[in-house]
């Protein structure tokens, strides 16, 4: 019996994962994962940016393992406890004050999936209207209401219903250079025969992460949220991959100087890799009944301690910041130089902070195959895109520059090796 045989026996052909690395991992450490029979893999993946500090950060570790001890509440509802009080006051404090944001904080289920419901249904309520827009290959979950926003037909397909209340609009660039894709927008908006119910709210993520890291331009989301702005439409920022400092700031819209009315927030923010999410809106627009979108696991204290924490120990200086600028110069000159040295794959390079792609629409293929070269030799990488043709670079923000150029240099061999055939 192979080592997956128990997964491949018993557990659905939903997983997904697995099948691209095919290993039983055990043990994780920074940016190293280890499987059970001690092999070592780099980590470029970071679950999918849940780990944006490292995997069993040890300041993390010992202030988990001290509240667990100490008896602290684990689960609490929505209850109030010193840890939820604690992990609001760093927030507010260390991340919200010093960007001169006024958001209130909403506890949801903690998937980022349920952050979305919480954000489309507050915004139907606070505006009466029901119509969202977002963005092709937008990605916002998978529960129906966050499909609906979501692009991809593999995902849309798997609904089983008709997914409905969206339009679906061109992101930016989609059009190719030198198109504003928001002028369809503005036209639509002006236009009483356009077909285009005034939305509720535009829902955008300012760098797509399933889709294919497509970055939007900070010229593009000042439009955006000029345009909403003035017809009084809800601007959600889904923040839950490139939010928590991935971007290279906490929030991934802070470089365009937007404020949202509404960010989702999921994935790194409990920084342990404990599941949280939370809705963060503005405090006018806060019309929820209370108890109106519950939900069992909205409580997770130990996912707050964490939160907390890291909240003190990464963000309340620029140093950590400046790390990820330095680390990004680094990712970003290796990648160009890959796609320099291999002009046959035809490889464009896109991406901010720790969140970058090379992308190879000439060659859709490559980017899995590299993928696979990549984990033959120690390196876990997950490709994106509609077509899966983006090969996505999302290592730990606490990666070593050491650790960085040694998986870079797998990717060049892994590279060579996929186009030796
Ligand atoms: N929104 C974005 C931008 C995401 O990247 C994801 C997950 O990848 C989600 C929402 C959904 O989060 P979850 O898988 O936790 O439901």
């Amino acid at each position: 019996m192979s080592d997956l045989a128990v997964f491949d026996r018993y557990e659905s052909e939903v997983r997904g994962y697995i099948r691209s690395f095919p290993v039983v991992f055990e043990r994780a450490h920074g940016s190293v994962l280890v499987t059970e029979d001690g092999r070592e893999f780099l980590d470029f993946f970071s679950g999918a940016g849940v780990v944006n500090y490292g995997h069993n950060n040890p300041v993390f570790t010992a202030a988990l393992i001290e509240y667990l001890q100490s008896g602290g509440i684990i689960h609490g509802l929505d209850m109030a406890t010193s840890a939820k009080r604690d992990f609001i006051e760093a927030f507010q404090r260390l991340v919200l004050a010093p960007r001169g944001l006024n958001y209130k904080i909403q506890f949801t289920g903690p998937t980022g999936a349920n952050a979305v419901e919480s954000a489309l249904k507050l915004a139907r309520q606070a505006t009466g209207r029901q119509n969202v827009v977002a963005f092709t290959n937008g990605f916002h979950g998978l529960s129906l209401g966050a499909l609906a926003a979501t692009g991809n037909e593999k995902y849309r397909a798997a609904g089983g219903v008709s997914l409905g209340d969206v339009t679906r609009l061109p992101y930016d660039g989609y059009l190719g250079d030198g198109v504003d894709t928001l002028d369809l927008f503005e036209r639509m908006l002006d236009d009483p025969g356009s077909g285009l119910d005034l939305p509720a709210a535009v829902i955008v993520e300012t760098i797509q992460g399933e889709g294919g890291i497509n970055v939007a331009s900070p010229e593009w989301l000042r439009r955006l949220r000029t345009l909403t702005e003035n017809r009084g439409i809800l601007l959600i920022v889904d923040d839950i991959q490139s939010g928590v400092g991935r971007s290279g700031e906490f929030f991934s819209f802070e470089q365009s100087g937007i404020v949202p009315d509404l960010v989702t927030v999921s994935k790194s923010i409990s920084a342990s890799g404990l599941p949280m999410a939370i809705l963060l809106m503005d405090p006018a627009i806060d019309v929820w009944k209370p108890g109106a979108h519950t939900g069992t696991f909205r409580g997770n204290n130990l996912a707050f301690v964490s939160a907390r924490v890291a909240i003190e120990t990464y963000w309340s200086d620029t140093a950590f910041t400046e790390v990820i600028v330095e680390r990004e110069a680094q990712l970003r000159a290796a990648l160009e130089s890959i796609a320099a040295e291999f002009p046959v794959a035809e490889f464009t390079v896109r991406g901010r902070g720790l969140m970058y792609g090379l992308a190879s629409t000439a060659h859709p293929e490559l980017a899995g195959t590299v993928s696979q070269r990549a984990f033959e030799r120690g390196v876990v990488i997950e490709t994106s895109g509609a077509r899966d043709e983006v090969l996505k670079f999302l290592p730990a923000l606490t990666i070593s520059a050491e650790e960085l150029d040694r998986g870079l240099a797998v990717i060049r061999e892994s590279l060579t090796a996929a186009l030796a055939g």
